[in-house]
């Protein structure tokens, strides 16, 4: 069994925000940072975690982890046609061997450091059939909450503020211009050594999100009473700075800032 605890990345700080400094694992202390690919969801809540001294609990390397269990037996996850499937019971049978945890910020599956698979085109092109997995989702929430019964969690995914975590104290929406948000997943790719064109990367992530977020399971949108933040022409410090002011408590009111405004279904 997956301990959830071995899930996160804990930092120790000094500075936590008010009002959470009491070391009471309550499951509402988590912010709660959704929104779609490039967004730069994993960068922003790693620091603001550290900022925090919370823990960071990245849910799509937990989905992307999964995929590659599921591709490493042999099944293709995205061709499997339902429940009556084979591929889909052989799904099943493999999540139950599947344990997750994270150590020094890599992701291990049973015992092993995968990190440096989730990346892959192959995983990125199968991860949305996984994820739209309802018996996926039940397994990969209930992980998630029982990391934010361990103590404060900044999570950040698809569906945290919407669905696994509906009384998070914070919610935020990150979003950008598709552009750019294909620029920031080219600049990733380059940081790995892989050479990919921007209008391949666009495609993809425009693909990823409409799978995301016409799914019928907990499908990728904005909660009601999350904070909606562009980040597009924003630095990341700009967007921690406006972060860490929503913990403290006087960044919430988005009303007369220009990089928030109402946002539709996606
Ligand atoms: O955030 P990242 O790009 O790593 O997520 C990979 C995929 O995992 C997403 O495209 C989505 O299909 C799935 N995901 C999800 N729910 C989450 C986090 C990720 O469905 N909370």
């Amino acid at each position: 069994m997956t301990d959830s605890d071995s899930l996160t990345e804990r930092t120790d700080s000094s500075e936590r925000a008010p009002g959470t400094g009491s070391s009471a694992a309550v499951p509402t202390d988590v912010v709660a940072i959704d929104g779609p690919s490039g967004a730069g969801k994993s960068t922003i809540a790693r620091l603001l975690a550290q900022r925090l001294g919370y823990a960071f609990l990245d849910t799509g390397a937990m989905y992307r982890a999964i995929t590659w269990h599921f591709l490493e037996r042999g099944i293709a996850p995205s061709e499997c046609a339902g429940e009556s499937d084979l591929g889909h019971t052989r799904m099943q049978t493999a999540l139950v061997d599947a344990e997750l945890g994270f150590e020094a910020g890599n992701m291990l599956l049973n015992g092993r450091d995968i990190s440096a698979h989730l990346r892959t085109r192959e995983v990125e092109s199968q991860v949305s059939a996984v994820s739209a997995l309802s018996f996926v989702r039940a397994s990969m929430g209930d992980l998630q909450r029982g990391v934010a019964m361990q103590g404060p969690v900044v999570a950040e995914g698809r569906d945290m503020g919407s669905v696994v975590f509906p009384g998070a104290r914070w919610k935020v929406y990150l979003d950008a211009a598709p552009s750019e948000r294909a620029r920031r997943r080219c600049q990733d790719f380059e940081r790995q050594g892989r050479k990919v064109s921007e209008v391949d990367v666009l495609e993809e992530i425009m693909v990823r999100d409409r799978l995301d977020s016409t799914r019928s399971d907990a499908p990728l949108k904005q909660a009601a009473d999350a904070l909606y933040l562009d980040t597009t022409g924003l630095t990341t410090a700009a967007v921690i700075e406006q972060l860490l002011a929503l913990v403290a408590g006087s960044g919430s009111d988005s009303s007369g800032s220009d990089t928030s405004s109402p946002r539709g279904e996606l």
